[in-house]
């Protein structure tokens, strides 16, 4: 095996995720959930309509269906003289037969009946005696009415596989009577901290210890990408203790991330047990990004391995990275930009050449123009990230970006 040192060769992120995508070939398992449990997921098949959408004509308002062509030159000094023969009920057919200088009383919603091809609107006509109505403007064939298949036509693709299911998805399937979908199913991330200092949340961790940050937040990123975090816990300095945790991980998950000992000291075991997982092993150790140089990505029997440093600026920065777009693949979710906006800098951003530096930033807008202000703050600091709204990437070849310049603010959710 070769050492941690001989491993460590820094890579640009984009050699690092095509290293990685050479040899992992995402595959999408699909499952069935009802459109009550199908919000957020990925879909897995496209969908298409199994039938026209309103399946019946049905009323735009409350009035009188009508034949147009009996209200043609109807006006208030010479309307149209009609006789209601029925009222459609809701939610009944509209079946009482209507003829000629005939109308059926229509509420919004309700079924045509078929010799009906316009609905007057109420405020348009008046009563004259029982059964009579007058009509005091002419109506065109189709006004307020909501034709057959107008939402959607039977065997159109109503929505795509890859695309995340919204509430307004859910309701147009409910339209349609699709009551399951096919999505793909939440990858399973395993997680684990690792460090001797490190102790649970719940604990008051005495002088030298510090609470494990990087679970619950990189846990978190699992949920809102799409993923299903499963927790390891937090495994002390102990390799025995590390291979154990990190192979039961990487057998039960379709990906496996480790926090902290991913750089080069001697207490930093964690590219060496990656790379004991499986094969190929480690495929990058090291890459140009800052905050996150060392990091290890690795690949063991198709199972994808992700060293993060310890960090949690550096852990969330490279899991954004490198995390989340293999959670996508196995999502099969299609492309879709994150949210972003065009800002000024109101600093100087320091970078050099041949590194990508991700800087948080606020923003604030001053006469409609965005302004990003960095966060002044070192990758441990978690409250860099609290504070911040959105993130900007100097680009590998930049040397800096000079105050008043515009950048992309990628907005964090
Ligand atoms: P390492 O990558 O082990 O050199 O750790 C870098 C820094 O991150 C150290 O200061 C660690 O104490 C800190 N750190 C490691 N793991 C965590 C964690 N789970 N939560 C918060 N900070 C951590
Ligand atoms: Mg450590």
């Amino acid at each position: 095996m070769p050492t941690s040192s001989e491993l460590f060769t820094v890579r640009t992120p984009q050699q690092a995720q095509e290293l990685l995508m050479q040899h992992f070939q995402p595959v999408v398992r699909a499952e069935s959930v009802s459109i009550g449990e199908a919000l957020g997921r990925v879909l897995a098949a496209n969908v298409a309509a199994p039938e026209d959408l309103p399946t019946f004509r049905r009323s735009t308002v409350d009035g009188y269906a009508v034949s147009a062509a009996d209200t043609y030159g109807a006006s208030p000094g010479l309307p149209a003289l009609l006789t209601v023969v029925g009222e459609a009920t809701m939610g009944q057919m509209a079946d009482m037969g209507m003829g000629m200088g005939e109308a059926v009383l229509v509420h919004t919603g309700s079924a045509l009946p078929d010799d009906a091809d316009a609905v007057v609107m109420v405020e348009h006509t008046q009563s004259a005696g029982q059964q009579e109505i007058e009509v005091m403007r002419p109506i065109a064939a189709g006004e307020n009415v909501f034709q057959v298949g107008e939402d959607v036509r039977r065997g159109e693709v109503i929505l795509r596989a890859g695309q995340p299911i919204r509430p307004q998805d859910v309701g147009g399937l409910a339209a349609l009577g699709i009551v399951n979908v096919l999505v793909a199913q939440r990858p399973r991330v395993g997680i684990i901290s690792t460090g001797d200092e490190i102790v649970p949340p719940d604990h008051t961790p005495h002088i030298g210890q510090i609470r494990d940050v990087n679970s619950v937040a990189l846990g978190a990123m699992v949920q809102q990408v799409g993923g299903l975090p499963v927790f390891y816990g937090i495994v002390p300095d102990v390799r025995a203790r590390l291979v154990e945790t990190a192979a039961r991980a990487k057998a039960e998950c379709d990906i496996v991330v480790l926090s902290a000992g991913s750089s080069v000291s001697y207490r930093d075991m964690s590219v060496e047990v990656i790379h004991g997982l499986g094969q190929p092993g480690v495929l990058v150790h090291g890459v140009s990004v800052k905050p996150g140089k060392p990091t290890i990505i690795a690949l063991a029997d198709g199972v994808p391995v992700f060293g993060l440093p310890g960090n949690p600026v550096s852990a969330m920065t490279i899991f954004n990275l490198f995390v989340t777009p293999i959670i996508r693949a196995l999502l099969g979710a299609s492309e879709r930009g994150a949210h972003r906006v065009q800002a000024r800098l109101t600093r100087n951003i320091a970078s050099v050449t041949g590194r990508e530096d991700h800087v948080q930033v606020t923003l604030e807008q001053r006469d409609g123009v965005y302004w990003a202000t960095p966060v002044a703050g070192k990758p441990n600091q978690i409250f860099t990230m609290v504070r911040a709204t959105g993130v900007v990437c100097v680009p590998l070849n930049a040397n800096g970006i000079t105050a008043g310049e515009s950048v992309t603010v990628r907005l964090d959710a």
